[in-house]
Formats: structure tokens, sequence, C-alpha cells
């Protein structure tokens, strides 16, 4: 039986506890949804002044004269990224988002060819992943339909690493996957779908929108061809913060397949002729003008990670999610709840998957509660304890207030439909 006396004993013997003090919480707010909008720090609001000042001061110069110096922004973000997943400095560069990065990434490295021209996918993947696949497939002349293969889920909610491999054939020429499903929370086997698909000659990328800053990644060592992710999730960049993109090693200095004046190396760009020498770095995947003032909250945030320690933030997660599931069991066993991620800890990433017919009606009386939560159509309740900000004793709040939804049927108030942010 666990008692909020043991979540507090968890908060004492916590070593991250006090990270929480540098994060804006509101409470009594209980703030679940890490996973779809991390919380503003003071470090973050920090490092966006900064560059408001180096403006304010510096005007144009502020590019080289800075406090932190614009032009070398997103080339100190990709280093400051790079332990987050085991990755070279060179190898990882902030820019774009999710999607155009994808669109970035699959214009470098989709190269059809005779028999060897499909995208595998799966069918669960986030929509804008689908639709940018689905976009590149259209440019090269190729009908969606035919030439973009999804691995399909037995259950709606997971994928089986064996099915995914089997369909690595010889008419696949690129694979992209989550690393972590955004419904279920399921955890994929980066490395060994990665040497499988490399047996088989096929290009490997990963979209780490749910583990980037909650889970450790070995990208490089596991030989991972690329990846994109955004860092307004656990990384808590901000509204439209900064995206990040990697690509391993073996593909640097190559031209991009979406070229612009930022693809340049730094000592040419300047130069302006009108043949592009790209960077020798990741950095050649730029396009445009950096977004400034979407980065510079990262910089300060990534001083957490630093001194919290990726591995950490891990351990403590995996305590935060098991202590959550069990006191979902304990005191919501009767409620008609399904915990739909999977329950071993290497297959999980940092939220739990609680699904329920009145999955909608259940996040608004969450939030008339001040708890916020997460909803994914049609029935889940997403919800992160953010290792960084949430203790275990909101962990046990939450579970509380919800049992008392649950209870008086409090749920009933509201209409079981999402929001049109949801
Ligand atoms: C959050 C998320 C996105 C969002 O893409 P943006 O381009 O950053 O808007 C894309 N894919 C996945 C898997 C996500 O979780």
């Amino acid at each position: 039986m666990i008692r909020k006396e043991d979540a507090r004993n968890l908060d004492k013997k916590d070593p991250l506890a006090h990270f929480k003090e540098e994060f804006y919480i509101n409470e009594p707010r209980l703030y679940m949804d890490g996973n779809s909008l991390g919380l503003l720090s003071k470090r973050a609001e920090k490092s966006l002044l900064t560059s408001l000042e180096d403006w304010k001061e510096h005007g144009i110069e502020g590019w080289t004269e800075g406090k932190e110096p614009w032009y070398y922004l997103s080339e100190k973000l990709g280093s400051m990224t790079a332990p987050l997943i085991g990755a070279k400095d060179e190898e990882v560069i902030n820019t774009g988002s999710i999607t155009t990065n994808l669109h970035q990434l699959l214009a470098t490295f989709y190269k059809p060819t005779g028999n060897r021209n499909k995208i595998l996918a799966d069918e669960l993947n986030f929509p804008s992943d689908i639709y940018a696949i689905q976009s590149q497939l259209k440019l090269h002349g190729l009908d969606p339909n035919e030439y973009l293969v999804k691995v399909p889920s037995n259950d709606g909610r997971m994928l089986d690493e064996d099915t995914i491999i089997d369909m690595l054939n010889d008419d696949i020429a690129l694979v992209l996957l989550p690393s972590v499903l955004y419904r279920s929370g399921q955890l994929l086997d980066i490395e060994k779908i990665t040497t499988a698909a490399h047996e088989k000659g096929i290009i490997v990328g990963f979209d780490l929108a749910h583990s980037i800053g909650a889970i450790p990644h070995e990208l490089h060592a596991w030989g991972v061809d690329f990846a994109v992710w955004c860092t307004y999730k656990y990384l808590n960049s901000g509204p439209g913060g900064v995206g990040g993109l990697y690509v391993h090693e073996k593909h640097l200095g190559q031209a991009p397949g979406l070229a612009g004046w930022f693809s340049s190396s730094k000592a040419k760009q300047f130069d302006m002729d009108h043949t592009l020498i790209p960077a020798e770095t990741a950095g050649a995947y730029q396009i445009g003008t950096p977004h400034i003032l979407s980065s510079a909250p990262l910089a300060g945030s990534l001083e957490i990670f630093a001194e919290a320690g990726i591995a950490s933030i891990r351990e403590k997660s995996l305590k935060q999610t098991t202590f959550l599931m069990e006191l979902i069991e304990q005191e919501l066993g009767s409620y008609g709840f399904t915990i739909a991620n999977p329950r071993e800890a290497k297959r999980r990433g940092g939220h739990i998957s609680l699904e329920h017919e009145e999955a909608a009606s259940i996040c608004k009386a969450l939030k008339a509660k001040d708890v916020i939560p997460d909803f994914r159509s049609p029935n889940v309740i997403r919800l992160a304890p953010i290792a960084l900000y949430v203790s275990f004793e909101d962990i046990y709040e939450m579970t509380m207030r919800l049992k008392e939804i649950m209870e008086g049927k409090l749920y009933k108030q509201f209409t079981n439909e999402r929001g049109i942010i949801a």
C-alpha cells in the first residue's frame, strides 16, 4: 500500500529534487504535460533576456559581438545537445522544426534508385512526419499510396520490432521511425533496428520528439544515419522553440538537399559567392537565418540538463512512471482505465498512456482541478511526470485528484470531445 508518506520519502532521497525550484510551476497547479510543452525555467528566461539585451545594446553587431553571439548560437546549442543523444558536436545543429528538418533530411537522404525506392514508416506515426514523407515522394513523382509502406500495429498501440525488421526489404531505400511512440509511449530498440536496416543497405532516421531530454541515446555508436527532434517538449525551450537535427559523421561534407546561405561554411558565407561551399558539419543542413529569439531560451535550459545529467534524469523518470502506474492500480483499479504503455523499463519512454472511454471529459475535469494532462484522440490521457520539475508528492496528489473525479463522476459535467488543441 503506497501512502503519501512514501512519496515524501522518495522526494527526500531524490538528488534532482532541487531543480524544481528553477521552474515556474504556478502551484497548486500540477503540470503533467511537459511532453507537449515543457515549463519555463529561470535559466531559459535569463538566456532569452540575454539575447534581447544583446539586440538592445549591439543592434546588428549582436551577431558577433553580443554576450551570446547569434552567428554561432545554433552550433553552440548543437554541442550542448550532443551529450543527450550520444553524438559528436559536429553531428548536431539546432535549426528549423521537426517537420522542416525532416523535409531537409528526406530531400538529402532519400534517393530512390531502380527497385530500391520506397520509404518505410509506421501506421501509428505522427501526422506531420507522414505528410512530410508523402510530399517528398510526390516531389519525386512517386505515388505515396505505393511508395510509402507503413508497418502495421496489431493493437493500435505498439509496434513489433521483428515485424519492422521483416519489412526491411530490398525495395526500401529509407526507414523513418519514432524513438518513442507519441501515444503509447513505447520505446523502440533503436540500435537493433538500425543494425538490421544497415545489413540491408537502408538509410535509417529517427524522430526523437518523445525521447530527447527524457532518455539517453547513443546515436553515433549505434550508427543511426539521421535524427530530428523538437525542443519545446522535454527540453523546455518554449512554444515554437527551435528544432534540432543530427547527421552521422560519415555523411558530413555533402551538399544538403535543400540549400540556403546558412548551409555555407561559416568562413565562406559572407563571400556571397553563387557556388555554395557547404559546412563540414551538420550546420550544412541549416537553410536561412536562425530564429534567435526562439533559440536563445534553449541555451539556459540545456545548462540544467548538463548539470542534472541525462542518465540521472532517466533513472528518476523511470521511478516516477513506475510509482504512477502502481498508484493508478492501487487507487483507480475499478474505474475502467487501461495502462496502454509497455511496462518494461527498457521499452517505455517518459510518459504514461492511460486509456479510458471518457478520456476527453476526464481531461477537462482534471483541468478544472488544476491538473494539466494531455489528451490524444480518441481515448488516451497522457501523463508525463517530468523528472526536473515534478515531485513524487505531485504524482500522489495528482492521482488523488483523479480519484475524486472518478468517485464523484465529476467528468460527467463535461462533454467527451476534444478541444481545438488537445
Ligand atoms: C511534436 C511532434 C512533431 C511536431 O513537429 P513540429 O515540426 O515541431 O511542429 C512532429 N512529430 C512528432 C513525432 C512529434 O511528437
